[in-house]
């Protein structure tokens, strides 16, 4: 590419809203202009960067992940929502329109829906599964507080894979390897990232991990042990931890009486919700001495979870082991009762994302309605709890805990049946029975990983990209070629050879003093620059520099070609 005929629109200041370091070199550098809140164009030279990550995904999404693509539309009909029971409880995040027809629609925040639809119309026999599809999209969700730029953005662009299977040990199968396929593609962009259990969020279901790339600006809180494997994000933590274990300030919350009500699907019932408004929190008094909070959310009764699957539904930070759980209950393994429920509601914090009617119950026959985090529960209880659980043993005994902070750039869920059941998106298996298909997500934040990348990689110049993220590897300066036609054969012939050489190239032939030049090359963090100038011509040699360590070496011509292959 020749700049000159190129885009390349630098800022010397950054808007004085741009809070992050990724946010205002992006701006600076040129990669994305904002349109409006949370919106924002990614120009000629941020979308390179952008399609550099997705050739990345792609692949690993074909070679390790082993998944289709294939691409949706970014508008759903709402009675797919009806259907799955999200059209009530999303929220606002979710951007409802009508048509000219006055019929509802979404612009997708996410396609388990109308991945589901696209599943049950064609695929009717055990034979044809599993299924393991993927698309990259545009996503729009109506963000309460849009900020840091594309980092939490409200139109984004996201990779996301749905995969659909007759049995547990299939999905499972699957979910490890999207988790390698996601393993490798955060190494090969060269970030410093570690998975991380995961809470699972508004979107359901048992099994998660989450990527978080590691920054101090992060938004998440991850808890990690430097000896073990150990490694959770404390929204997870939290909602085990025994700090969590006080009384909630439960002024607006009300105690109502429901009388026989005793799973969470009756107690939706009676109150008329959705179940996945619902969420149940037990404190179990005694397991090492120390209190124990359960969460139980969403269409889970604690009568109908086995005892080997309750670690799944939270990470067992404050239990030492699965079994410590079941002796909690005093049942065998696999064979969990009725329980009782002793203790006192705990509410978890990211029970408010799921909207602002959430239930904990904790005794037969009565019930909180309407808790309410930050209002209910003060926020400092959470920046408490995050002083306590740092420095305590890792629940897998082998270390203390530490905390540090990410930032999310992938998300893997086992959703199991939650949408196939609601969805009818059923199978005959080899009995000619009718079975619910388990099914998987899979997200990646493709322009999110851009700006937690730039949030990894900066100095005081610019961006310093990796060079599988770079919009081009290679800058070719010429300096005063104007004055000296020799600067100017030489630039182009070095360029042509590279192009030839399949190396993606920048020659900077714009009429600009070199040290703009020089400036410019560095704020976009590409990682290698050829400055050709008259006094090295004249020695036969140009001089090579190395963005990342700020190398910078003399070369003959010849070997400059060399060097970067
Ligand atoms: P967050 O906790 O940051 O709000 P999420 O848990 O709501 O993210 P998921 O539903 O897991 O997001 O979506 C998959 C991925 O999409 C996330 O891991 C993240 O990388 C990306 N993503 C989600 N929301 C945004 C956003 N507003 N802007 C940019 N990327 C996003
Ligand atoms: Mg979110
Ligand atoms: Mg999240
Ligand atoms: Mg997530």
């Amino acid at each position: 590419m020749r700049a000159s005929q190129y885009l390349i629109t630098t800022l010397k200041e950054a808007p004085a809203e741009a809070e992050l370091i990724s946010h205002r070199l992006m701006i600076r550098a040129g990669l994305i202009k904002r349109l409006g809140s949370g919106l924002y164009t990614w120009m000629p030279v941020g979308l390179k960067v952008l399609r550099k990550v997705e050739a990345v995904v792609r692949d690993e999404m074909a070679k390790t992940a082993k998944a289709l693509e294939l691409l949706m539309p970014a508008v759903q009909p709402a009675e797919l929502w009806q259907e799955s029971g999200r059209w009530e409880f999303y929220g606002k995040e979710l951007l409802r329109l009508k048509d000219r027809h006055e019929r509802d629609f979404v612009i997708g925040p996410t396609h388990e829906e109308v991945v589901t639809d696209v599943v049950r119309r064609d695929i009717k026999s055990y034979r044809q599964l599993p299924v393991n599809l993927y698309q990259i999209q545009t996503k729009f969700r109506d963000e309460i507080r849009p900020r840091f730029g594309v980092m939490r953005a409200r139109e984004f662009v996201m990779k996301d894979g749905y995969s659909f299977h007759t049995d547990f040990a299939s999905l499972e199968k699957t979910y490890w390897d999207y988790y390698n396929a996601y393993c490798n593609v955060f190494t090969r962009l060269g970030l410093k990232f570690r998975p991380v259990a995961a809470d699972t969020g508004s979107i359901g279901g048992t099994g998660s991990h989450e990527f978080q790339v590691l920054a101090d600006s992060g938004e998440d809180a991850i808890v990690w042990c430097p000896t073990s494997d150990f490694a959770a994000n404390i929204e997870l933590a939290e909602a085990v931890s025994p700090a969590h274990a006080r009384p909630a300030a439960a002024e607006s919350m009300t105690k109502v009486h429901t009388p026989g009500v005793k799973t969470i699907a009756q107690l939706a019932d009676f109150l008329k919700i959705p179940v996945e408004k619902t969420v149940k929190a037990v404190v179990v008094d005694g397991v090492d001495g120390k209190p124990v909070l359960l969460m139980v959310r969403g269409d889970h009764s604690l009568n109908e979870i086995k005892a080997e699957k309750l670690p799944q539904v939270k990470s067992p930070l404050a239990f030492s082991t699965p079994e410590s759980i079941v002796e909690a209950f005093g049942a065998a393994p696999g064979s969990l009762g009725p329980v009782n429920f002793p203790g006192t509601v705990i509410m978890d914090r990211t029970v408010d994302r799921m909207g602002d009617f959430v239930i904990g119950a904790n005794e037969d026959d009565m019930h909180f309605t309407g808790a309410n985090i930050g209002r209910d529960i003060p926020e400092p209880l959470v920046a408490d709890i995050r002083n306590v659980v740092e420095g305590d043993q890792s629940p897998d005994g082998k270390g203390v805990l530490e905390i540090c902070r990410g930032i999310e750039v992938g998300h893997i869920f086992q959703l199991r049946t939650k949408y196939s059941e609601a969805m009818q998106c059923t199978y005959l298996d080899a009995d000619g029975q009718s079975v619910p298909m388990e099914m998987g997500c899979y997200g990646i934040g493709i322009s999110r990983v851009v700006a937690a990348c730039i949030e990894q990689n900066n100095d005081d110049k610019g961006i310093i990209f990796p060079a599988a993220m770079a919009p081009f590897t290679l800058a070719i300066v010429p300096v005063a070629a104007d004055k000296n036609p020799q600067v100017a054969e030489t630039a182009d012939s070095l360029y042509q050879s590279l192009l030839a050489a399949g190396v993606d190239v920048l020659l900077d032939d714009r009429a600009e003093r070199p040290g703009v030049k020089f400036a410019d090359m560095e704020l976009l963090g590409i990682p290698f620059r050829v400055t050709v100038g008259g006094k090295g011509l004249e020695k036969g040699i140009v001089e090579f520099a190395i963005r990342a360590t700020g190398e910078v070496k003399e070369l003959p011509v010849g070997e400059a070609l060399a060097l970067i292959q």
